[in-house]
């Protein structure tokens, strides 16, 4: 039986994630540019499904969904896939592929199709499966957030207890590079339960690495909160990197709260401070055209990126709802003329990358194209 993943940019490291998993199954995922038979599999979020809907619906094989979108839409996604893979895919994939090579006619508990839904009983423990083989991915090392922000789709997906790989199983897999990076909601949080860190567990697992450590930064970012002058004398010491990289998302302490961001205004500008003692330079999240700001909020959000930009670089992108999110229904505001023609003149100087006309671009991870 052939296996394929169709390619796309977007979900490069959760190919390398069920690459590795489907092969412990004796399955061999096959990357491909266009459906092929016997079966194709998909990682769709919200933008990359608009764009693939119709392959899968007329893709001359059988196909299998999953990723944040078909995760959220099971039922709308199974109306053209054959199959939907609901959550986490290390066990539930190879599953189905197991049950659909034995022609069984039942699928597994975790699989959508447009007869029905049975959802998985279990979570997937991060040391019980590699976050990559053959196919090169960064090493996952927790799972799962506490904090319930509400445009983001994460702790929907994954839950809200974190799930850690251990020291052992995360220096294994980075040895294998030169340079370390890392998968987590937030770096800072490693080994704890998200609220009440533990920078003894940060510490010995940056202490046991041998590569040239990038941790705090792309694509392992940190809450502003977690920035303390313990945390940052502890990256310092051990990490390669002089960028730290971390969510603001408004200015507006009344935004933030409406968001379930879990953070003030204030807990940013302590880590930017902390960020230009220690000679980080702070790179920050902003989301613009929240749907519960106003006039005011949006110019204190300008403000706060104008503090930012002075030492460090705005990370500024335009709020869309996802589904299965509590901000879902909503719209985004459109935006006062000034911010955008203030974030155009930033954006020149290099102080703000972003997007904050198009939507959909962070949603290619740094190439546009499938
Ligand atoms: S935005 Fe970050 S902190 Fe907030 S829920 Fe998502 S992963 Fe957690």
């Amino acid at each position: 039986m052939k296996v394929n993943w169709r390619s796309i940019a977007a979900a490069k490291n959760s190919y390398a994630a069920l690459h590795a998993a489907c092969e412990q199954w004796g399955y061999e995922l096959q990357e491909v540019r266009r459906p092929r038979p016997d079966i194709t599999c998909y990682s769709l979020n919200t933008v990359t499904e608009r764009l693939l809907c119709n392959e899968i619906a007329n893709a001359p094989c059988i196909t299998i969904a999953g990723g944040p979108h078909a995760t959220a839409c099971y039922r709308e996604v199974a109306k053209y896939a054959d199959y939907v893979v609901v959550g986490e895919g290390e066990y539930t994939l190879p599953a189905l592929l197991a049950s659909l090579e034995e022609g069984k006619e039942t699928v597994p508990r975790g699989v959508a199709t447009a007869a029905g839904y049975e959802p998985a009983r279990h979570t997937v423990l991060l040391d019980g499966v590699p976050p990559f083989s053959t196919v090169k991915g960064y090493v996952e090392i927790t799972r799962g957030c506490p904090h319930g922000c509400g445009y983001c789709q994460t702790p929907r997906i994954f839950g809200r207890c974190m799930r850690h790989r251990s020291i052992d199983s995360i220096a294994a897999y980075a040895s294998r590079y030169r340079d370390a990076r890392f998968v987590t909601p937030n770096a800072l949080a490693y080994g704890s339960d998200g609220v009440n860190l533990r920078l003894d567990k940060v510490e010995r697992l940056l202490k046991r690495l041998d590569n040239r450590i990038y941790f705090g930064t792309f694509p392992s970012e940190v809450r502003p909160e977690s920035i303390t002058r313990a945390s940052m004398e502890v990256l310092m010491k051990y990490c390669a990197n002089r960028r730290l990289h971390f969510g603001a998302q408004s200015g507006s302490d009344r935004v933030l709260r409406q968001i379930r961001r879990g953070h003030s205004v204030g807990d940013v500008v302590r880590a930017l401070d902390l960020c230009r003692e220690s000679g980080m330079t702070p790179v920050v999240d902003f989301i613009v055209g929240l749907p519960c700001e106003d006039d005011e909020d949006e110019r204190a959000t300008l403000d706060l990126i104008r503090t930012v930009t002075r030492y460090g670089i705005a990370h500024v992108h335009y709020f869309m709802p996802l589904p299965n999110t509590p901000l879902a229904d909503t719209r985004p505001r459109r935006l006062l003329p000034e911010t955008e023609r203030y974030l155009g003149r930033l954006a020149l100087s290099g102080k703000v990358t972003g997007s904050w006309v198009d939507t959909e671009i962070r949603f290619f991870r740094r190439s546009p194209h499938l």
